[in-house]
């Protein structure tokens, strides 16, 4: 029997990755439900898997911030169990706090949090009653240290940390494994598809000059560790797939196989003042270009 996977947030990034890797393994193991909110934003899906995969792949709309979405698309799940679920969708929300929207603040702890949760809830039953069940989360550097200029995206990720862990002590009872796969930087749609301040934005106007500097610095740094750090979407799904194929899964990967030093030294110095000075140091020190 094939395992059955659905996968959110398919329409680009780390979700259409895994999604295409899934679909295309040679000896058919998957089936995989690709979701995504918007199916119009299918093609580049159906580009990537080259050729037919119609007993492998299936494309299903849903909205991890509408309910009644969730539910219509594990509705049309025709095996009626979802073997391995993985929340992925996320969205980024960059800029001074001080100028964040209540709506867009919301809007984010809807998708990333809620979304996640809610997606959650939709499949454990099953899982449950089935006493088996994979529960793949995408989590980040920014759920397990904060970073400047992304409080509330860090805020939501940090969130999923708490609900994933909490979750994994339960469901061990009921062989559900809840994995999360921390990802460092990632070539992906994210910095397109994130709501961020641009520096030129009538909104910045109301912010004091200090943490405009601060923040034009920020964009530079996170500019150059995109370009010179990011992963590419295969070295993660290759995590995914490790997490997968393990008979005991462990709660937390590294997707650059181990605990990046800057989230290990919260760890080390508990205090935390080691890592809020280090950081500021990274990302505020760099020499002017
Ligand atoms: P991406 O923007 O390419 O993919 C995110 C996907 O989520 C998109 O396809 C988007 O349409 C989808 N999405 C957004 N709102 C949704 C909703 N309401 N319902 C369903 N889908 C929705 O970026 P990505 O990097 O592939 O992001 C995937 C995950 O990885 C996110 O959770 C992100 O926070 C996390 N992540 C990314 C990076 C990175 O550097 N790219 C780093 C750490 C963690």
């Amino acid at each position: 029997d094939k395992k059955v996977v659905l996968i959110t947030g398919c329409s680009s990034g780390i979700g259409l990755s895994l999604a295409v890797r899934l679909a295309s393994n040679p000896d058919k193991t998957f089936k995989v439900y690709a979701t995504m909110r918007n199916l119009a934003k299918k093609e580049r899906l159906l580009e990537s898997v080259k050729g037919l995969h119609r007993d492998t792949l299936d494309i299903l709309q849903m909205d991890v911030t509408g309910w009644q979405s969730i539910l219509d698309a594990r509705d049309r799940v025709v095996e009626k169990r979802v073997d391995i679920l993985v929340c992925n969708a996320g969205v980024g929300l960059m800029g001074p706090l001080e100028v964040q929207s209540l709506d867009s603040m919301r809007q984010i702890l809807e998708v990333n949090l809620l979304g996640t949760i809610q997606t959650i809830q939709a499949f454990l039953p099953d899982m449950k009653a089935q006493g088996k069940g994979r529960i793949l989360v995408t989590g980040s550097m920014g759920g397990l240290h904060g970073l400047p200029f992304n409080e509330v995206y860090c805020a939501s990720k940090f969130a999923i940390e708490g609900a994933c862990e909490s979750l994994a002590v339960l469901l061990q009872h009921f062989n559900i494994h809840v994995s999360l796969i921390e990802c460092g930087p990632v070539n992906t749609d994210f910095l397109v598809n994130l709501q961020k301040a641009e520096l030129g934005d009538a909104s910045l106007q109301q912010v004091d000059t200090q943490t405009l500097g601060l923040y034009e610095k920020y964009l530079q740094h996170c500019g150059s560790v995109f370009q010179n750090a990011a992963q590419d979407t295969e070295d993660i799904v290759k995590v995914f797939l490790e997490a997968i194929q393990s008979p005991s899964p462990a709660f937390r990967y590294f997707t650059s196989g181990v605990m990046p030093p800057l989230a290990k030294l919260k760890i080390t110095e508990p205090d935390g003042s080691r890592y809020i000075s280090a950081m500021g140091k990274i990302i505020f020190s760099a020499e002017e270009q």
